[in-house]
């Protein structure tokens, strides 16, 4: 059970693996008195210290973790190098059951782990994970981010993510349409989470058709109450909708064979990681179809830009004001694509290696 991907899982092995695209260090944690399993990724480290959030999940395979980890450290330094950040790529899975597997001494015990690597790593919230195990980690690291507020950390990065993706969203549609005014403009958002909650706020407020769905009712429900002019949809149906702009936040893979077929938007942009099926084929195929999309890494980094803040010494507004940048580089890389005639993740990918490359060059490693 992959969660955010839909590509097959190889079997090759770990050295394999890592040359193919460059990482630099796999560790593998075991310790039988907690049950712990997990796998750290450091992809790249020239900007800076790996961040990346720990992932709980009950893969079914050890190589559908290792794929996961690898996959999404790399993502984490594409990441935090368009976000302008001095932070490398970095991420960690455990294997097992967020609902039932979690104690503290596992917590601990992998917070030691981390601890291990001296700063290399920073690890945060993923799925799976909350600020309470966050404690936990804390208890044996100071290579954590994402504390509870009480603690001087950041809190829920979510508000901050979504403003981020609206910045990113108003950036498209000032491409697409001419002006990033998105009022009267219909944006179907899927996932009622912490994301899509707070971005249904910000549109809202601006007067857009929200089409709003979730596979839980009832946060439905909770969000239709604070917010009675949203059109509540059911979950298939999103993507048969005649709305401007398809916002996916809650899974990833959602631009696929299938999907594809169906959507009507002119515009996707949305918090889900790897929203592309497959990058290569799907990146293309959104364009030939004439939708301008927003990549995810790019307009989704308000979560790891609050976390970076939390490093530095949290300030709410100094995160916005950054995150607030992401329409800026969104319109950059969307001019790019357009201007070399190349889908807009891989004008992203382009930007961001341009920015690890010359770094690179100058001599930096952390
Ligand atoms: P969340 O878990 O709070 O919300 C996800 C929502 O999606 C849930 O309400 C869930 O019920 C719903 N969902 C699941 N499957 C669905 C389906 N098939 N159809 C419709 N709804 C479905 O997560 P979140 O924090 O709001 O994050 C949303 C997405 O953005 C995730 O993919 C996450 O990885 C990504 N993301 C989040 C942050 C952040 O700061 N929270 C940062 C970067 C990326």
């Amino acid at each position: 059970m992959a969660l955010t991907s839909s590509l097959p899982v190889t079997d090759e092995l770990v050295l394999a693996r890592m040359e193919k695209h460059d990482h630099e260090e796999v560790l593998f944690c075991f310790d039988r008195p907690t049950g712990l399993r997990a796998i750290i990724a450091i992809h790249d480290t020239t900007l800076g210290p790996a961040l990346g959030g720990t992932r709980m999940w009950p893969y079914a395979t050890e190589a559908e973790a290792l794929q996961d980890v690898m996959r999404l450290s790399r993502g984490m330094t594409y990441k935090s190098a368009l976000a302008g950040l001095d932070l490398g790529g970095g991420k960690a899975v455990i294997i097992g059951d967020a609902r039932t597997d979690k104690t503290e001494a596992m917590f601990r015990r992998f917070g030691q782990f981390v601890d291990s690597l001296n700063g290399r790593y920073i690890t945060a919230e993923d799925v799976g994970m909350s600020t309470m195990e966050m404690v936990n980690i804390r208890k044996e690291t100071t290579n954590v981010a994402g504390l509870p507020e009480e603690m001087g950390g950041s809190g829920d990065p979510s508000p901050v993510t979504a403003y981020g993706v609206y910045m990113g969203m108003k950036a498209a549609a000032r491409t697409a349409y001419g002006s990033d005014d998105l009022k009267g403009r219909k944006v179907s958002i899927q996932g009622a989470g912490n994301v899509g909650h707070a971005l249904v706020g910000h549109l809202v407020q601006e007067g857009a058709q929200v089409y709003l769905t979730d596979i839980h009712p009832e946060k439905l429900a909770a969000i239709k109450a604070e917010f009675p002019t949203i059109t509540l949809v059911d979950p298939e149906s999103v993507y048969d909708l005649d709305v401007d702009i398809y916002s996916p936040c809650a899974l990833g893979a959602t631009v696929n064979d299938d999907t594809l077929k169906r959507l009507k938007c002119s515009i996707i942009a949305g918090a889900a990681n790897n929203q592309l099926a497959r990058e290569e084929v799907h990146g293309k195929a959104v364009m030939e179809k004439g939708i301008l999309y927003a990549p995810d890494f790019l307009i989704n980094a308000g979560g790891i830009i609050n976390c970076a803040w939390e490093r530095k010494g949290y300030n709410r507004q100094a995160a916005l004001n950054q995150t607030k940048a992401i329409y800026d580089t969104t319109l950059r890389i969307l001019k790019a694509s357009a201007d070399k005639g190349i889908p807009t993740y891989l004008a992203a990918n382009q930007a961001a290696e341009e920015r690890i490359n010359s770094v690179r060059a100058a001599g930096f490693r952390y």
